[in-house]
């Protein structure tokens, strides 16, 4: 039996995560699960699933997540430092599948204990992929990553010979406004944004799927997960989501992974790694496949690509300000006060204005990530002076 806690239990993840282990009966034993303040949620999944501990992150929600797991011998607490200390109890595996920034301490607390951790929280990674990267190699902790592209792209590397590797290829579908015109784009609503064509997820990777923000974040992600240079990585349009992402090699070799789009096979990947497991997951029809089309992305339509480079050119600040920029943006746009094209000029403003802090420490990474915050928030409501311009 493998010990598994689940940060973010409550979430698209979470829950692709909750069914993967409710269909693998006798493997895993539920020990932490985690949530913002789903409290509802968050009590039926720990009673179905036999966890040990539940935890939510926002105190209010703690009454009634007390109230629901009364009797059940479930222990339950609340609060940010509690969410870490629920991350540190030893197991063999985590989820980290909280969205944001907000999972970073908790991501920090689950590799130092260890175990391994199954990375879906891509935001940690791109704003702090230095400093993770570093832990996993000082703890022992196994990364695996859970990101579709990334979960293909290790199934398919050569992680004892990566000198024998030309570039890494990360498909993308192309969210919901593949073919639209910009000026329709502009108009968009977070009704439209976040009806993804092939995956349901969660609403802020799904907006950052239409502005294409979700593959820059995947372009900085695989740069610390691979150790690649970003010269190395390549970003190709795949409406259909069946090559998850592939790896080229020196000799012309490309290795690709395939599946369905169903987030519960690169799950059952890394919670069983390094076996196989089954899942309840959808399984690819080969023959119902009629066309697998690639394609360039167009860089003008989606500017976040270009960023994800420049980005990663100019350090691990601008990558801290890139997240926290496009969180914001995301945020605002999903409550109405930004329209869609903003959200992408906000994140650009962000990375291209002098903003500069400590990103060699969790501390100084957490206070530079609210800086830019504050900043960005402060240009959202009309300071146009909140960004001070470079040199
Ligand atoms: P969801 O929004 O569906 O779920 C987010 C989870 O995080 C919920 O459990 C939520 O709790 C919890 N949460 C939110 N805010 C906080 C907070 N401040 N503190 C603690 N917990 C918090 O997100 P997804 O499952 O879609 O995505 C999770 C992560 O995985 C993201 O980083 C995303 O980019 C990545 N990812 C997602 C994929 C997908 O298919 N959905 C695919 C690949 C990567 P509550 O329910 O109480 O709000």
């Amino acid at each position: 039996m493998k010990r598994i806690s689940i940060l973010g239990a409550t979430g698209s993840v979470g829950q692709s995560t909750a069914d993967v282990i409710a269909s693998a009966r006798g493997r895993f034993e539920v020990v932490a699960l985690t949530a913002n303040r789903d409290s509802e949620k968050l009590a039926a999944m720990a009673v179905s699933l036999g966890a040990r501990h539940a935890v939510v992150a926002d105190e209010a929600a703690f009454d009634d997540l007390k109230a629901r797991l009364s009797g059940t011998g479930i222990t339950c607490a609340a609060g940010a430092d509690a969410l870490v200390q629920a991350a540190s109890v030893p197991v063999d595996i985590t989820m980290a599948a909280i969205v944001g920034m907000a999972g970073l301490r908790p991501l920090m607390a689950a590799i130092a204990g260890g175990g391994a951790v199954a990375i879906a929280n891509k935001e940690p990674l791109v704003a702090a992929g230095r400093l993770v990267m570093k832990a996993a190699r000082q703890s022992g902790a196994k990364i695996l990553p859970v990101d579709s592209e990334h979960n293909a792209i290790f199934q398919v590397f050569d992680h004892a010979r990566p000198e024998g590797i030309s570039r890494i290829i990360l498909t993308a579908s192309g969210g919901p406004f593949l073919g639209w015109s910009a000026a329709d784009m502009a108009r968009a609503t977070p009704a439209q944004a976040v009806a993804h064509p092939n995956w349901s997820m969660g609403a802020k990777i799904s907006v950052d799927s239409a502005t294409m923000m979700n593959k820059a974040l995947e372009i900085i992600e695989a740069h610390y997960l691979f150790s690649m240079p970003s010269e190395k990585i390549d970003v190709l349009i795949h409406p259909q989501s069946v090559v998850h992402s592939m790896v080229e090699y020196r000799d012309g070799s490309v290795l690709a992974q395939l599946g369905a789009p169903d987030m519960r096979t690169p799950i059952a990947f890394a919670l069983g790694w390094p076996e196989r497991i089954d899942t309840p997951g959808r399984r690819l029809d080969l023959q119902a496949l009629s066309d697998l089309t690639f394609a360039s992305p167009d860089k003008e339509k989606f500017p976040a690509l270009p960023m994800a480079y420049a980005c990663l050119a100019s350090g691990p600040a601008a990558c801290v300000a890139f997240n926290a920029a496009n969180e914001v943006a995301v945020a605002g746009f999903l409550a109405g006060r930004l329209g869609f094209s903003e959200i992408s000029r906000i994140v650009a403003r962000a990375v291209e204005s002098d903003l500069s802090g400590d990103v060699e420490t969790l501390d100084g990474i957490c206070d530079f990530d609210n800086t830019v915050r504050q900043t960005v928030k402060s240009y959202i409501i009309g300071n146009e002076g909140a960004f001070a311009k470079k040199g």
